[in-house]
């Protein structure tokens, strides 16, 4: 008897149709599994006989085929256990045969017969939101799917329950409301713990409203992790659609928990600097996203940007060009999303003490030329806003004289109102000026005539690439947003223009 069962097939962070085909025919005993790639059959295999057995019910004596098509979807993981089990109790007359629109089923099975939460369960609540089909899946998951509206939910604990459940025909399924309206957050000031550095905490606060790629450059104990991290505090809540967008990233690599069913809180990651590309990119038999798409719409932080493997560098040029990074895979590839604001930390030579005020640099000409160029240009050719950060105590005297730091409720309002900005000008939520791409520029980022001959005079007198100059433009954009201005004008640009001092790495 051959049964269909419904079940699906997460290719990067999408959900992909997959019919469970089972054939059970007399014969000789034999269980194969066509369209599962290498090891994961013979685990299958052993997973869905004991779940059988360990039920209840009777594995079937005779030739046991199952196919998964289509066959050019890749398939990875353990959710087809469940509707492969279910498909075989079918096919050998323990259940009743599926009909057409019967349950979409994903889970994986125990020796003894219970279901276990799967990795990328959202993504498939997400694809199938608003369909009228059922999504039978582990019970484990259930808060997973929660999230999204509009769903048909079954969660079921065993194969037993799932079992008993084709019996009676399926129940009605609860229809979910979909994520709640995140949670207020803390309104406390991030900038408190940090003194001084007024000019830093002003440039991540531009990097922060326009989504600008930055590099903190000082010696050891200037506090450069800090910033970052209270930096990326300032970024105005996830909206609903993007909790969902970055849960189902984190649904797929296996983060999500019962009790965090979703991410209400933009992302802020910040990997070692002995991080393998795989880590990095993400990758694996059954690829999970890595870093760079566990940062997206959040911050992904790179400390000690100078001891991070070249290769590993170089990698992440994808990711900041395209907002998307491309894995490779026995299947084929699969893409994930990895739209982040890169944040950098570098120290300005290997020991830490080059340009410092009060410290002397001991190292030698030869080692800061080497240390620098391992940073490859592409990386710095990607960095909006470069900033230089001094240890506290030098801070500090710059500081006094200088200006009075505004107080933060107005800093993150400036930076809410230049993102609600950007809203309205790109027409969708997310994109951000520091995305502008390049023939697009001359329409969103108009100069006023003073702002255009400063521009032209520094791009002369600085012998600036044609990139840089677009990097200016994109960041005064940013700038004269967090002021309401539509227009960008002199002072714009001149502040612009002064994040860009490559001369301190060159
Ligand atoms: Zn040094």
């Amino acid at each position: 008897m051959l049964a269909k069962v419904s079940s699906c097939a997460v290719v990067g962070i999408d959900a992909l149709a997959v019919e469970v085909e089972v054939d059970v025919a007399s014969g000789l005993p034999s269980f194969d599994i066509v369209g599962l790639p290498g090891a994961s059959v013979r685990e299958a295999r052993d997973r869905v006989r004991s779940a059988i057995k360990n039920s209840g019910f009777d594995f079937p004596m005779g030739r046991v085929t199952v196919n998964l098509a289509p066959a050019h979807v890749p398939k990875a993981g353990t959710l087809f256990d469940l509707p492969i089990a279910m498909g075989i109790l079918a096919a050998s007359g323990q259940l009743p045969l599926p009909a057409r629109d019967s349950p979409v089923m994903v889970g994986e099975l125990s020796l003894d017969g219970s279901v276990r939460a799967v990795w990328g369960v959202l993504c498939i609540a997400a694809a199938m939101g608003g369909s009228p089909r059922l999504l039978v899946l582990p019970r484990g998951n259930r808060a997973e799917v929660e999230a999204v509206a509009g769903v048909r939910a079954v969660p079921v604990a065993t194969l037993r329950e799932a079992a008993e459940l084709a019996k009676q025909g399926w129940p009605r399924a609860e229809i979910t409301a979909g994520v709640g309206d995140p949670p207020a957050q803390s309104r406390d000031d991030p900038w408190k713990d940090v003194w001084g550095q007024e000019t830093a905490k002003r440039a991540l606060e531009i990097s922060i409203a326009g989504g600008h790629h930055a590099l903190l450059i000082g010696p050891p104990g200037a506090g450069k992790t800090l910033l970052a991290r209270q930096a990326a505090r300032l970024a105005p809540p996830l909206s609903r659609d993007e909790v969902v967008e970055v849960s189902r990233i984190y649904s797929v690599a296996g983060l999500l928990s019962e009790d965090e069913p979703f991410l209400y809180q933009r992302p802020f990651r910040s990997p070692h600097h002995t991080v393998t590309i795989p880590a990095l990119l993400g990758g694996g038999a059954a690829p999970r996203p890595g870093e760079v798409s566990l940062a997206h719409r959040g911050v992904l932080f790179l400390d000690e940007l100078g001891e991070f493997d070249r290769a590993v560098i170089d990698a992440l040029r994808e990711p900041l060009e395209e907002g998307v990074v491309t894995v490779s895979r026995v299947f084929g590839r699969c893409v994930f999303p990895a739209r982040f604001t890169l944040i950098g930390a570098l120290n300005p030579c290997p020991c830490g003490y080059l340009g410092d005020p009060e410290r002397p640099c001991s190292c030698r000409p030869a080692e800061v030329h080497r240390y620098r160029r391992r940073l490859s240009g592409p990386i710095l050719d990607r960095i909006d806003l470069f900033i230089r950060v001094q240890r506290p105590a030098a801070g500090e005297a710059r500081l006094r004289g200088g200006q009075r730091s505004a107080p933060v409720r107005d800093r993150a309002a400036a930076i809410a109102r230049a993102r609600r900005l950007q809203r309205e000008r790109f027409g969708r939520e997310g994109r951000l000026n520091g995305e502008i791409p390049f023939d697009e520029i001359h329409v969103y980022c108009v100069l006023d005539r003073e702002g255009e001959r400063l521009l032209r005079r520094a791009a002369a007198g600085w012998n600036l690439s044609p990139r840089s100059v677009h990097r200016v433009m994109r960041v005064a954009r940013t700038i004269a947003d967090l002021e309401g201005d539509e227009r960008i004008r002199a002072q714009h640009v001149a502040e612009a223009l002064s994040y860009r001092q490559e001369s301190q790495l060159a």
